[in-house]
């Protein structure tokens, strides 16, 4: 995964560790709180979770499998919870622990596992808070006030964690997208290329097929610059974009390489195809100049084609092979494609 969208998994790594600290200093207290209330089985599970907690703690930074972790860690750590409602001890108090099962289960496994894992502790706390506490020899009144006071607190909980979620998701997305958007063209940059890379390898990995890397540079850009205006050659650029998207197959991922030079992955794994469809992308743009304030602009392309498994597996590798053919291609005249070494 990108080192960027990772991130969202760091943050969650860092919540788990601060519960498991959590979880290691008060089930050492309560613990022994319980050990000399004699309530023995209750005690042994807190220090076992005490013990659990520095494991936890010490694998949560780095482990692969962070979210079966956190899924080991939620589920023993609620069924405790009710455990210690559900015991004759343990008074009203105990009920505070469930209004926190909403808050970590979004805040650990997301809006929809949270969503799920919430629903389930709380009705099942709230079964058990009724089960031991509403006493029939109270009032009606008194016992609806206590029901709708405990399942109102719950509910309102597992609201504001899911609304918080749900805009977090949100804002996630949107600064992802602009993370991975170039701003001029709107097209997708480096960096989403770099994900989108890692996702078309796994791909031809698992489907045995290879994929065809494009690096395609303008020619003589720099005259449109000199000639028109930096504006001008802003807007020149933002045409091609929207030229190549226009002709590329919604499969393929165009991306904007950086300053003149725009790339292409293609779901194509065979190298004379993609070279046929390239070429008609040249030829087409050639004849199709840029019409801007009575000005008529042509512009060409050149570029260089690397083929996924025979060039390189490496984004590197594939750029550079693309790379020293897109400078065969502007040695050979501009405006032009090539594919091979022999070129
Ligand atoms: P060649 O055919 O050898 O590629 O010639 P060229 O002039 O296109 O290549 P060169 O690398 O010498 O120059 C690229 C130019 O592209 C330099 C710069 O003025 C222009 N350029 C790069 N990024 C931008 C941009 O964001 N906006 C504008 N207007 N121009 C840009
Ligand atoms: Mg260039
Ligand atoms: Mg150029």
């Amino acid at each position: 995964m990108n080192e960027q969208l990772v991130q969202n998994i760091q943050y969650r790594r860092d919540v788990m560790r601060v519960l498991a600290l959590f979880t290691c200093v008060g089930g050492l207290l309560f613990s022994v709180l319980n050990f000399y209330r004699d309530i023995y089985i209750l005690s042994a599970i807190e220090l076992g979770f005490c013990f659990y907690s520095i494991f936890l703690w010490r694998i949560i930074p780095t482990t692969p499998h962070f979210s079966t972790w956190v899924l080991f860690y939620i589920i023993p750590c609620f069924l405790v919870i009710q455990y210690a409602l559900f015991l004759p001890q343990s008074s009203e108090a105990m009920f505070v622990w469930i209004l926190t099962i909403p808050l970590v289960s979004y805040l650990l496994l997301g809006r929809q596992k949270g969503f799920w894992v919430s629903v389930f502790f709380i009705v099942l706390g709230l079964i058990v808070y009724h089960w031991r506490f509403i006493d029939d020899s109270n009032s009606f009144t008194l016992n609806t006030a206590i029901s709708i006071n405990v399942c109102f607190s719950a509910i309102m909980c597992m609201a504001i964690a899911h609304v918080y979620e749900l805009n977090r998701e949100k804002n996630e997305q949107r600064l992802l997208a602009l993370a991975g958007t170039d701003k001029l063209t709107g097209l997708a940059n480096r960096m989403k290329l770099e994900g989108g890379f890692e996702h078309y390898s796994l791909l031809s990995k698992r489907h045995n097929i290879n994929f065809i890397f494009v690096l395609i540079d303008l020619d003589f850009f720099k005259n449109i610059n000199d000639q028109y205006g930096h504006d001008m050659g802003d807007k020149a650029l933002c045409y091609v974009a929207d030229f190549l998207k226009k002709n590329i197959r919604e499969s393929d991922l165009l991306a904007r390489f950086g300053g003149e030079e725009f790339s292409l992955l293609m779901t194509s794994s065979d190298i004379d195809e993609a070279y046929q469809h390239i070429n008609l992308i040249r030829e087409k743009l050639s004849q199709h100049p840029f019409i801007r304030d009575n000005h008529s602009i042509k512009i060409t392309m050149s570029a260089g084609l690397a083929t996924y498994g025979i060039d390189g597996t490496s984004l590197d590798s594939l750029m550079k092979k693309a790379d020293e053919r897109l400078y065969m291609a502007k040695s050979n005249g501009r405006n032009c494609i090539v594919i091979t070494d022999q070129n």
